[in-house]
């Protein structure tokens, strides 16, 4: 029978996390192994934030994240926070700029970030596995035996690292989430976040014919409102504000769009029927010509002939307009996965799993999903130091 090799901790997923975690925990002299069946590692943050990686944001903390409990995040993102993350940067010699909102992006490529952890890493001796597969993890007494393709450890600490289902062209899987299952763990439903949303019937639309136009938009879904850049597709609609909003969405629930916030429409729109100016330059004046076409379905009445009634009703159509998606464009397109392990099982200052001894999940794959703009991946560096420095 096959023996099998001994290490202190195996890390399941090289991504964000995993390989967070590994270089934190064999800083601390830890024997550890990282297995991950992508060829390479680290591949969603090599393609983050457009190729820059927006690695993450001044202002995290727990009211830019969705969970069942967002409090979870607290204690985490607290020990390590944005500016210790930009310290290992500046120590690697990174540079790094913030593009508003407190979004931080790489100067040069997202590349540096990936080749600095896999050098940390290696630095503090990790044995790093990619193309490698998965056949089996299982708990005997105290220790867990994790077996694959060419390898069979057995270890003290088993860290899932393994991300959600989002974007499974890169190698994402749901395997953590079915992990955790077969511990006898609650998951939260996953569903994708960070999407495209998309309507019936859209190719047949008014707006179809939109695809391409973009412009800022304020959405709102129930507490929720995101302003931001809204992108017309031929699919339904998209950009920033389309993105944050999908993360809260719901089959059936119709979200509010004003396709011009904080301008006083109707006072404008008074204004230039006071002084005989035509409809069309004045909304032109706000709006792209494409959709003040659209929006005046081809017939653009005199605005000397609109009755404020008409006006408001014109206001209405464009700053609180209502749409029903009829869904989204799934993992397929989804930046992230909403939903994940239950944090209610797990603990808040280390990640470990409460009921079962040195079994912790990081990452993505906890029920702990960040907005647009950096929180995701400061989630998985302060979930992974969490983990890092206790498995
Ligand atoms: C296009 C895109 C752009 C993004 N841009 C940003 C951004 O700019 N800023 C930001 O904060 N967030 C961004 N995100 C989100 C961010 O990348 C993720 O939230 C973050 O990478 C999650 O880290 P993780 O380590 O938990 O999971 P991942 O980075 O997904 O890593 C999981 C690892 O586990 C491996 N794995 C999965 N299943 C198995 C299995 N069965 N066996 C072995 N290995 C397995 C995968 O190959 C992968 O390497 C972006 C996401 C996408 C898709």
């Amino acid at each position: 029978m096959l023996t099998p090799q001994q290490v202190h901790v195996v890390v399941l997923g090289g991504g964000a996390a995993g390989l967070f975690c590994a270089m934190i925990a064999a800083q601390r002299g830890r024997s550890v192994v990282v297995v991950d069946h992508a060829r390479q590692l680290g591949e969603k943050i090599r393609i983050s934030g457009g190729g820059r990686c927006n690695f993450t944001n001044l202002n995290s903390g727990a009211n830019h994240y969705l969970s069942n409990n967002p409090r979870f995040t607290i204690s985490a993102l607290a020990r390590f926070t944005p500016h210790h993350f930009m310290d290992l940067l500046s120590r690697h010699g990174i540079q790094y700029l913030e593009k508003g909102q407190g979004q931080l992006f790489c100067q040069g490529s997202a590349h540096q970030v990936v080749d600095m952890l896999i050098q940390e890493c290696r630095q503090a001796n990790v044995q790093l596995h990619p193309s490698s597969k998965i056949e089996s993890v299982r708990r005997q007494g105290d220790y867990f035996l994790v077996k694959g393709d060419g390898f069979f450890w057995q270890c003290q600490s088993l860290v899932v690292a393994t991300g959600g289902p989002s974007l499974p062209k890169l190698g994402a899987s749901d395997y953590g989430m079915a992990l955790a299952r077969s511990f006898g763990l609650q998951v939260v439903p996953p569903r994708p976040g960070l999407v495209p949303l998309t309507f019936n019937d859209w190719s047949t639309s008014r707006f179809a014919s939109l695809s391409g136009v973009s412009l800022q938009a304020a959405v709102s879904l129930g507490s929720h409102t995101y302003q931001d850049g809204l992108l017309f597709t031929h699919k339904g609609l998209s950009g920033p504000a389309i993105l944050q909003i999908s993360s809260h969405w719901h089959p059936g629930s119709p979200i509010q769009v004003n396709l011009l916030p904080g301008v006083e429409l109707l006072f404008h729109l008074k204004e230039a029927r006071r002084n005989n100016r035509g409809l069309l330059p004045t909304l032109s004046s706000h709006l792209p010509r494409r959709l003040v076409d659209i929006l005046c379905q081809g017939q653009v009445p005199r605005l000397a002939d609109m009755n404020d009634e008409r006006l408001l009703a014109l206001v209405q159509s464009i700053q609180q307009a209502t749409f029903t998606p009829s869904g989204q464009q799934g993992y397929g397109k989804a930046e992230v996965t909403v939903g994940g392990v239950d944090t209610s099982q797990l603990s808040s200052k280390t990640m470990a799993v409460l009921t079962i001894p040195n079994l912790y999940f990081v990452g993505e794959v906890v029920d702990v999903t960040g907005e647009l703009g950096g929180y995701n991946l400061q989630w998985a560096w302060s979930s992974g130091y969490a983990a890092g420095c206790h498995a």
